[in-house]
């Protein structure tokens, strides 16, 4: 219910979604993506939804289906569009287009609004019904400022036939032929992954887990992903351990639209070798309470990604008062500024300098927590970004493009 984020959430933004609520009342918001599970997408959508229909929106949210041909090209392209190197073939791209065309079988596209999330579904735009005015928009989560300019060039014709494209930080834009508009993503402070626990609920998932909490514990919570950099931190953690004692712990779930994660995780176990102070976890993806407790048992929070989209778990650790530590990557430095609410490193030997300098001097630590929980606050809470993408709604309604009666 959307009066439980009042005395929570910033009193204007409440004020403007209900505004906007009087108007966009009973009309259709749809949301495709391509996992119910796993990664940031999936935990915006999961609390965005069911609270927008709780605001009168008639919101949906599908899921495309693809085989394992579709995901590894995906994550191929994912790689690509983030600057990596990959080799795409022609058919490959055939097989993209020709899995959202099955798609759109099954899926419902009709909706006043669409929003369509990140590169794998954006074929389905050749599938906008006909019979109905509605508003399509592309919804880019992922850092494509330098990406493989083929790769690119493939995506940018779907995305050009959007009516808009929204993205997470401003540097990643593109030029394009379509409006463009830039809505950070943000957290729940209500879900089971950020409310408030009991110092009973943190104690019963630590003994669950077999967490040892005499030390200070240096958490990572993210997918088993090369950039997200895991081997980065254990090479930090390595470093501080010669001053400091500590715990790390690196927890992980896996996605279903990640088919690299085994890998991955394989490459970071046999890294972390018999350290017994290095705890290498993988959670289902729905272990919210889990993510939630760790987080509010670590004593330092990184994300020291290489690449990154936005990176949720920093303002899920911030809000938390936690002190965090990430890569200046993607929309890391919007959310840490860097000194104030936390610290932007560029190599493992400044991550862990700063592993130490918050381990040595615990009250700075605290104030750099509590900042970050306010900056959260005014920025990063999900009534902020549904305000932003009913703003968009109602801005492309007034444009006059949309025959939408108000
Ligand atoms: N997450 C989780 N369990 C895990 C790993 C990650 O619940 O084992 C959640 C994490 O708390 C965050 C999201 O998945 O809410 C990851 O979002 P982020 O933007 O940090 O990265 P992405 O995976 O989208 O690249």
């Amino acid at each position: 219910m959307i009066t439980q984020y009042s005395g929570i959430a910033p009193k204007g933004d409440l004020l403007l979604i209900q505004r906007l609520c009087s108007k966009l009342e009973g009309k259709s918001f749809l949301h495709v993506n391509s996992t119910r599970e796993g990664g940031g997408v999936a935990e915006i959508l999961n609390r965005m939804v069911p609270l927008l229909r709780n605001l009168g929106i008639d919101a949906r949210w599908e899921v495309i289906e693809g085989d394992a041909t579709f995901f590894d090209f995906t994550k191929k392209t994912h790689n690509a569009l983030q600057g990596t190197r990959e080799k795409i073939t022609e058919s490959m791209w055939d097989h993209y287009y020709e899995v959202n065309k099955r798609n759109r079988k099954s899926l419902d596209l009709n909706a006043d609004a669409v929003l369509i999330h990140d590169p794998q579904p954006a074929p389905l735009i050749d599938f906008r019904p006909r019979s109905r005015m509605s508003v399509w928009m592309w919804r880019c989560h992922i850092d494509i400022s330098n990406p493989m300019p083929g790769v690119w060039a493939k995506l940018k014709a779907y995305v050009s036939r959007y009516d808009s494209a929204i993205f997470s930080v401003s540097r990643f834009a593109k030029s394009l032929p379509v409006d463009e508009y830039i809505v950070t993503p943000s957290i729940d402070p209500l879900s089971s992954k950020n409310r408030d626990l009991t110092q009973q609920e943190i104690s019963s998932v630590a003994e669950k887990l077999q967490i040892n909490r005499d030390k200070p514990i240096i958490l990572q919570v993210s997918r088993f992903d090369r950039f997200k950099d895991p081997i980065g931190v254990i090479n930090a953690y390595k470093i501080v351990k010669k001053y400091n004692e500590c715990t790390l712990v690196l927890v992980g779930s896996p996605a279903t639209d990640d088919p690299e994660g085994e890998a991955v995780l394989n490459e970071v176990r046999e890294f972390a070798g018999s350290d017994p102070d290095i705890r290498i976890l993988l959670l289902p993806p729905d272990n919210h309470i889990e993510i939630n407790a760790l987080q509010r048992m670590a004593t330092i929070i990184l994300q020291k990604s290489l690449k990154e989209g936005f990176g949720l778990t920093v303002s899920e650790a911030m809000w938390k008062e936690k002190p965090v530590i990430g890569g200046a990557v993607g929309g890391i430095p919007l959310q840490i500024v860097h000194g104030i609410t936390g610290f932007v490193v560029y190599s493992v030997e400044g991550a862990a300098f700063r592993i130490r300098q918050y381990l040595n001097n615990p009250l700075m630590a605290q104030r750099m927590g509590q900042s970050g929980k306010e900056y959260v606050r005014n920025n990063y809470l999900l009534t902020r970004q549904i305000r932003d993408y009913l703003s968009l709604w109602y801005c492309h309604i007034q444009k006059g493009k949309h025959v939408i009666e108000l």
